[in-house]
């Protein structure tokens, strides 16, 4: 797996709370504990369990954001989880989390964000790039230099450096308004490096005409959009969602044979997370996995963890689970790493960076 740590790599479909350290929870866990505000060992096994079906991952999300949803805290993980990428080598980084409003703590979908955007401002340990390149989108109003100061290049210092865009979910939970509003504030937040919008949250909850306006306002406003598509079978929505041709889709697993027909034709990337569909059942083995069949085809396709705290991956281990279950060679798979970047939100300026990062790593792999 060491190979897979050291090449560059482009993660597509990280969730900000599905990514935090187990080592984090716990702390964080044992502190409210301490408050008498949980019970820690009741929550401690949940925190540190394998397997998970479908519906204890997302018990386990509200348990996640329990202890995570406060400004100090959505701050530090979002410091944290970046730091772990970069720390095994992953250049570009699109993060993705849900805006949420607490009004007991007086937390808007707003103030969420910007403890996020906190978070990258703090990152010590690499250099991060987060804002755009391109002026097209900038919001004068958000051009805080403050926040770009950690926005150098260090090229030749010998430090990693990770690029990072944001991408604001729309949990299925929520209703139309709320759809909106995140969008809302995704377009407020484009000077900030949000790029695009997400729909995600518990696929057996909610209706595809609940967010559709929103949907449809953020790409008319000229934000991306990706779409959980397909985790269950729900094949009406499925093939809605084909129709709307986002720009990319994560997972796509139950889907007909005249939807692999419509999704190959469409060419929507397809951002594939490996571990999660095994660990919460959704594809039974990997032997059965969609990733060959859309490989052969030639079909756009990422590798990505989803939840690399949930389901205790990695993007290297993605990387060396593909390997080992679809008998792929590091050189396939380095190209697969290397296409990636054809699909990623940010502007082209970043996208030729990523390609010159990704030839002089395949220089020195000969
Ligand atoms: P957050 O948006 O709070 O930073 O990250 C956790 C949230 O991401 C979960 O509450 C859920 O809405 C969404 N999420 C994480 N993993 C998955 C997944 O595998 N499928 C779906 N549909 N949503 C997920």
């Amino acid at each position: 797996r060491r190979w897979w740590v050291t090449v560059p790599k482009v993660e597509l479909h990280a969730h900000l709370n599905g990514s935090v350290r187990d080592s984090t929870l716990l702390e964080l866990a044992r502190r409210l504990g301490e408050k008498g505000r949980i019970a820690f060992s009741d929550v401690e096994h949940v925190i540190l369990k394998g397997d998970r079906s479908c519906r204890e991952v997302f018990k386990l999300f509200d348990l996640i954001h329990v202890l995570t949803t406060d400004h100090k805290t959505v701050t530090r993980i979002t410091k944290e989880v970046i730091e772990d990428f970069a720390s095994e080598n992953v250049v570009y980084l699109e993060l993705r989390t849900t805006p949420k409003r607490n009004d007991s703590i007086g937390m808007s979908k707003r103030s969420y964000m910007e403890a996020v955007i906190n978070g990258l401002s703090s990152v010590t340990e690499v250099d991060i790039d987060f804002t755009p390149h391109s002026t097209d989108h900038h919001d004068p109003a958000s051009s805080c230099n403050s926040i770009a100061v950690n926005n150098v290049d260090h090229q030749g210092s010998g430090r990693k450096k990770i690029y990072v865009r944001l991408l604001l979910s729309i949990d299925r939970r929520e209703t139309a308004e709320a759809a909106m509003e995140t969008v809302k504030l995704a377009l407020e937040m484009r000077g900030l490096g949000v790029v695009g919008i997400d729909l995600s949250g518990n696929p057996s909850v909610g209706e595809w005409s609940t967010y559709l306006a929103a949907l449809q306002f953020a790409r008319e406003q000229g934000l991306y959009v990706t779409l959980h598509c397909g985790e269950v079978p729900n094949y009406e929505e499925i093939n809605a969602m084909l129709d709307f041709l986002p720009q990319r889709i994560g997972h796509a697993c139950f889907l007909r044979e005249p939807d692999w027909v419509k999704l190959k034709s469409s060419k929507i990337p397809v951002e594939i997370c490996l571990t999660s569909n095994i660990m919460t059942d959704t594809i039974s083995s990997l032997d059965i996995h969609h990733f060959v069949d859309l490989y052969r085809a030639k079909h756009p396709m990422v590798l990505c963890t989803d939840d690399s705290g949930v389901f205790s991956t990695s993007l290297s281990k993605e990387y060396s689970l593909a390997s080992s279950a679809f008998g792929l060679g590091r050189k396939e798979l380095f190209q697969l790493a290397r296409d990636s970047v054809e699909f990623i939100f940010a502007d082209g300026g970043v996208k030729q960076e990523l390609k010159e990062i990704f030839s002089s790593a395949a220089g020195k792999l000969e």
